[in-house]
């Protein structure tokens, strides 16, 4: 297909010829060969007038929460109500060893043949910024045939998450009941980035589940205190972090957690947040993406390439500082 017959396929196709053209603009987008990146360019331009209807769902926690339990669930209540349910996910192991953990279709059974959800693994290799530079294009690749929910899932604690919750409207950590107990899990940065979070399993252990739903309220309470303004404040208008009690496996809370999305939506459409928060997502990611280029760009830097070993090695072994290194390099790419 060429990119207008994909574009076509994507913003008015039949379901089958849309799904068939969702999957090969996305391959396209995945694809590192230049040439593709170009038709892939060219293809997103395009769709971009299309794009930013869907409410942007990021969805984190350890392997094992209940993530894919949870958004089968919701994704059927969703697609149930008439809505249109993408998926997507981006996996850090993928970066590493080429596998994926996340994102595999088996895992929500249901959902994965609902002719109202799209699903689609993390792409399986590259560096986690080129990974979630992807899902980000496929997001806008769903949200441009028409698809108002989306969901981007990932897994554990650290730079993945900084990912998701860097491209989401609303960024969710899901939590086990223990956890309250676990101060690792209330970490700085992750916690804090959270606009709910979700105790799962209460079901197993209510009484852990209630301690855990205190503790974290109160350590949310602290961070709002201590770092972002917004969340200290008692406005109204602006959303406060929530922590709410969940059991995806018997299908409880779940509906009361897409009232607390709605209601965060509302809110923050109306006090203007989600338009800036979408504006300096853009931003950053255009910068992020800039910074990588740019070392990609040194590092293939004829220059950079024949100093670098001998460089490197005085670095190791103590003979030059690291940032006089740096600054010998830099000026060695800027001499031409
Ligand atoms: P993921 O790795 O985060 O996607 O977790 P899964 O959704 O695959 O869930 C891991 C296991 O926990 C599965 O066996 C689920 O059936 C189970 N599970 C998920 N949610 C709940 C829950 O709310 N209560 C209980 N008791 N088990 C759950």
């Amino acid at each position: 297909m060429t990119p207008e017959q994909l574009q076509e396929g994507i913003l008015h196709g039949n379901a089958a010829v849309q799904r068939r053209a969702m999957a090969k603009a996305i391959t396209l987008l995945e694809s590192t060969r230049s040439d593709h990146r170009t038709l892939a360019d060219g293809l997103l331009t395009a769709l971009l007038p299309y794009t930013g209807k869907a409410l942007r769902l990021g969805i984190s926690g350890v392997p094992g929460v209940g993530k894919s339990t949870f958004i089968e669930t919701l994704g059927m209540q969703l697609t149930a109500q008439g809505h249109r349910v993408a998926v997507l996910a981006i996996d850090p192991s993928s970066t590493v060893s080429g596998g994926s953990i996340l994102g595999d279709k088996t895992r929500m059974e249901h959902l994965s043949v609902n002719p109202n959800a799209y699903i689609r693994p993390s792409p399986s290799s590259g560096t986690l910024g080129g990974v979630a530079e992807k899902t980000r294009e496929a997001m806008l690749v769903c949200e441009a045939a028409g698809y108002d929910v989306v969901i981007v899932e990932t897994v554990g604690v650290g730079q993945s998450e900084i990912a998701v919750h860097g491209m989401t409207d609303m960024y969710c950590v899901l939590q086990l009941p223990n956890a309250g107990d676990d101060l690792q899990a209330i970490k700085k940065g992750v916690m804090e980035r959270a606009d709910l979070v979700v105790i799962n399993k209460a079901d197993i252990d209510p009484h852990a589940a209630t301690r855990a739903e205190a503790q974290i309220t109160s350590s949310l309470r602290l961070l709002g205190m201590h770092g972002n303004p917004d969340n200290a404040s008692h406005n109204e208008q602006l959303w406060q972090p929530k922590v709410l009690q969940m059991s995806a496996l018997k299908g409880e809370g779940v509906e009361r957690f897409w009232q607390m999305v709605q209601r965060f939506q509302m809110l923050q459409t109306r006090n203007g947040r989600l338009k800036q928060r979408r504006e300096q997502q853009s931003l950053a990611w255009m910068w992020e993406r800039i910074d990588a280029g740019l070392k990609q760009a040194f590092k293939q830097h004829p220059k950079v390439q024949a100093l670098l070993p001998d460089i490197q090695a005085d670095v190791v072994a103590g003979r030059l500082p690291a940032s006089t290194a740096a600054r010998q390099l830099l000026n060695a790419q800027m001499d031409g």
